[in-house]
C-alpha cells in the first residue's frame, strides 16, 4: 500500500496564492511511486490548480461538497462538478461536523456521492476531549465510522481512506494536545476491528487508515512508524512548503526501512 501524505489547506490561501505555493511544492516535491502526496486546497482554487499541477507528483482533493450531483442546490459545489479537477474529497472533517452541523447522514450520502463520481473519499473520525475524557471514544469512533460507511458494500471499502483524527489534537482552535502514537495505535487498532467485523478480515486489510492532529516534521516519524499506519492528514503544518515537504522525505526514508 502507498503511503498518503494529504496537506489540507482549509481555508487558507487567496488563489493567487495558492498557485504561488503549488509552484513552490512542485519544484521541492520529488515524485516517488510509493508516496502519494495530495494537497487540498479552497473549491475556488482547484480549478487553476488542476491545470498547474502534475500529478505524478501532487494530486488534488476537495475539502467539501455536496451529495446531490446537479439542482436548485444555491451555494453548494458537487462531486459531479468537480470529479475531473481532482481526486480525493475529505468526507467528516470534525470542523464540518461541529462548526457546520453536518451529521453522519449527511457524511455518509457523501461518501457514497463521492465513490459514485470515481473520487476517493477521506472520512475522518475522532473524539472530543470530553467524549474521550467521559471513557466514550470506542462508542465514538464506532459509531462514527459505521455511520459514515452505512452505504458502502465490501467491494468498495478498500476505496475509502479511513483518517483518525481526534478533536482535541487538531491545531487551529485554541489549545490542542499532541497525540501519543499509542493512542493512536489503540484507535487504529479498533479502527480496523471494526472494519473486519463489517466487511471481513482480508477485505478490511485493505482500508488505508491516516492519522491526524498537529503533525508536524518533528512527530510525523513516530506515527507513520505505527504498523497499521497509511500515512498523515496534515493541517496546519501543510502550509509551511519546508515542513510538508519535509514530511514527505520522512514517509519516504520510512517506507524505505520497513521490512
Ligand atoms: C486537520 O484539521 O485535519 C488537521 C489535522 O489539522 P492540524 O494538522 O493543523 O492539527
Amino acid at each position: 500500500m502507498k503511503t498518503y501524505i494529504i496537506g489540507n489547506w482549509k481555508m487558507n490561501f487567496t488563489v493567487g496564492e495558492s498557485s504561488l505555493f503549488l509552484h513552490k511544492l512542485l519544484q521541492k516535491v520529488p515524485s516517488y511511486r510509493d508516496i502519494e502526496t495530495v494537497v487540498i486546497p479552497s473549491l475556488i482554487a482547484i480549478q487553476s490548480l488542476s491545470l498547474q499541477t502534475d500529478r505524478r507528483k501532487i494530486k488534488l482533493g476537495c475539502q467539501n461538497f455536496y451529495h446531490q450531483d446537479f439542482g436548485a442546490y444555491t451555494g453548494e459545489v458537487s462531486i459531479a462538478q468537480v470529479r475531473s479537477l481532482v481526486d480525493y474529497a475529505i468526507v467528516g472533517h470534525s470542523e464540518r461536523r461541529y462548526i457546520f452541523n453536518e451529521s453522519d447522514k449527511d457524511i455518509r450520502a457523501k461518501v457514497a456521492a463521492a465513490l459514485r463520481g470515481g473520487l476517493t473519499p477521506i472520512l475522518c473520525i475522532g473524539e472530543t476531549e470530553a467524549e474521550r475524557k467521559d471513557g466514550e471514544t470506542a462508542d465514538v469512533l464506532r459509531d462514527q465510522l459505521l455511520g459514515g460507511l452505512g452505504d458502502v458494500s465490501a467491494e468498495d471499502i478498500s476505496k475509502v481512506i479511513v483518517a483518525y483524527e481526534p478533536v482535541w489534537a487538531i491545531s487551529g482552535h485554541g489549545k490542542a494536545t499532541v497525540a501519543s502514537p499509542l493512542d493512536v495505535k489503540d484507535a487504529f487498532k479498533l479502527i480496523r476491528k471494526i472494519l473486519k467485523e463489517t466487511y471481513g478480515k482480508e477485505t478490511a486489510e485493505e482500508t488505508a487508515l491516516l492519522f491526524g492532529g498537529s503533525v508536524k516534521s518533528t512527530n510525523a516519524e513516530s506515527y507513520l512508524l505505527l504498523d497499521d499506519c497509511s500515512g498523515l492528514l496534515i493541517g496546519g503544518a501543510s502550509l509551511i512548503a519546508s515542513e510538508f515537504t519535509d514530511i514527505i522525505e520522512i514517509a519516504k526514508r520510512v517506507k524505505d526501512e520497513r521490512p
